[in-house]
């Protein structure tokens, strides 16, 4: 970890990058699919980006890819975490990924990584860096290993010590970041803050996103409304042909017995269905199956706009600022009859000419007629003024256990209008009457 930072830090020692292909989209669009099929092609093997997956078992429910339309194509990071009570976090996945892909390189592959859980492969595939000016050293074993490990609260608080004005800059949850600024602060021996203001002084500030591969982003995107009519029907065959309620009855069966009932937001039990069929399960009422299954239908939607959301307002913005390293290319799922012409086809096309070393020209990237979806919706930068660093914590809207802040007053009145603070005060509704269902039981 240390070694690939310093190659970083000083750019005439940058090694030319290995390739790797990812598949992003939202749930049900056909990434799996994709990412076969590339494989079969490219001698490829697939590794699994959605952390529902990476719980064994429970195939139908967090929607693995039938062992049948694997071809035999390896898959890795899938249904490798045997313990359902644990909770997998992202200083493991990128470890984790990391040596995958090492491992497929090695076996002179190529990797291919698929999923959903689109801030995982975002932090995996892009770090921030600033070219610092000074010479740097090396982190110790014992920094790199609290840099990879320690929580993000515990980042910031550490930062918080060593340099309080980078760490008010910074939001308090943004990993990268903060992980960024502690290396700088500890290789260098100066503060990160210090730093910055001398590159803005010398008019070369650097903060730059860095790719860690050169990477090709196939973006498997379906137009909503069809979309949400394959998830539907998505659903109700979890429900008629596979193995759904069953599913949800073992997962039931441990988390009853749990005591205190784990939080329904973490873990495992985040798989869409679960909690939406747990009350049928207990009553064994067609209502309440029925009404599991509008409710699993609802979220399912929900869930997918979410990842169109996060991949054009962050994966967008991080995969420009990271420049010619990172390509992105649109692709339109939204006629299945016309799979092969309008995704397979292309995307097997463009990987081999990426895979031979060409850059991939800008015509080929986007469909006619959906440019729109691939301007990336910048966040206004607010760096530059102290005064609007200060952190305003929603008490409503908690991610990881933690409350959601925003830097500065304008982001914060953005936030109290944004359809994720009123959808958050719509869930916390929503879950009160969950609760209470779950009380009533006793
Ligand atoms: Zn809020």
């Amino acid at each position: 970890m240390a070694s690939t930072y310093s190659e970083c830090l000083s750019p005439k020692m940058r090694l030319p990058k290995r390739n790797l292909i990812v598949v992003i989209g939202t749930t049900g669009v056909g990434k799996s699919k994709l990412s076969v099929a590339l494989a079969r092609v490219l001698n490829g093997e697939v590794i699994n980006g959605d952390s529902m997956q990476m719980y064994r078992g429970l195939d139908t429910i967090t929607n693995k890819h039938p062992i049948p339309e694997r071809y035999s194509i390896p898959h890795h990071l899938l249904g490798h975490i045997t313990d359902r009570l644990s909770e997998y976090g992202l200083p493991q996945f990128e470890r984790e990924a990391a040596k995958v892909v090492d491992d497929i390189h090695r076996s002179a592959k190529v990797p291919i990584l698929v999923g959903g859980t689109h801030y995982y492969i975002q932090s995996f595939l892009i770090r921030n860096m600033t070219v610092a000016s000074s010479e740097p050293r090396d982190l110790t074993e014992e920094e790199a290993k609290f840099l990879d490990e320690c929580d993000t609260s515990a980042l910031f608080a550490k930062l918080k010590g060593v340099d309080p004005l980078i760490a008010s800059k910074f939001h308090p949850r943004d990993r990268r970041k903060l992980r960024r600024a502690l290396e700088i602060c500890w290789t260098t021996g100066r503060k990160a803050s210090q730093i910055y203001a001398d590159q803005k002084q010398h008019d070369q500030n650097q903060e730059v996103d860095i790719a860690r591969y050169r990477t090709l982003v196939f973006w498997v995107w379906c137009k909503p409304e069809a979309l949400n009519l394959r998830l539907h029907s998505r659903v109700d065959d979890m429900m008629n042909k596979g193995n759904l309620l069953d599913e949800v009855q073992e997962m039931s069966k441990l988390y009853l017995n749990l005591d205190p009932l784990p939080d329904i937001d973490r873990g495992i039990w985040q798989a869409i269905g679960f909690k939406e069929f747990l009350p049928y399960i207990e009553s064994g009422k067609d209502e309440d199956r029925e009404k599991g299954l509008q409710d699993m239908k609802r979220a399912t939607v929900k869930y997918a706009t979410t990842q169109v959301r996060w991949i054009r307002r962050k994966w967008l913005v991080a995969a420009a600022e990271a420049g010619n390293d990172v390509t992105t290319v649109l692709l339109d799922a939204s006629d299945l009859s016309k799979w092969d012409e309008k995704v397979e086809q292309p995307a097997i096309e463009i990987a081999k000419e990426f895979l031979s070393g060409q850059e991939i020209p800008r015509s080929l990237r986007v469909p006619d007629g959906l440019e729109d979806m691939v301007q990336p919706a910048q966040e206004k930068d607010n760096s530059s003024t102290p005064d609007n660093w200060r952190h305003y914590a929603c008490d409503i809207c908690i991610g990881d256990g933690e409350k959601f802040v925003c830097v500065g007053e304008e982001r914060w009145k953005v936030h109290l209008r944004s359809r994720r603070h009123r959808q958050t005060l719509k869930h916390i509704n929503e879950r009160a009457a969950f609760e209470r269902w779950k009380a009533s039981r006793d």
